[in-house]
């Protein structure tokens, strides 16, 4: 793991590599990421290569999820 442990918020899609059919609509869900590279809601683990500023991430693609949904930043 190249992602130095930080505090900085983070948030990425999944790591789409874990799965043997992508599906391409649930791809375009955003998480928020922990330090250990897993989504804030438990459910995926994170593309670390690939991460957005939590602030930049637009609504409609938020993980709503309980564990992301908190850790948005207020719009
Ligand atoms: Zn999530």
């Amino acid at each position: 793991m190249t992602q130095p442990e930080t505090e900085e918020p983070w948030a990425a899609q999944r790591d789409a590599s874990w799965y043997d059919r992508p599906n391409v609509r649930t791809n375009k869900v955003v998480h928020v990421g922990r330090p250990d590279s897993w989504s804030r809601c438990g459910r995926s683990f994170l593309d670390d290569e690939m991460t957005w500023d939590p602030q930049g991430v637009s609504e409609s693609l938020r993980c709503r999820s309980n564990g992301c949904r908190q850790a948005w930043p207020a719009p």
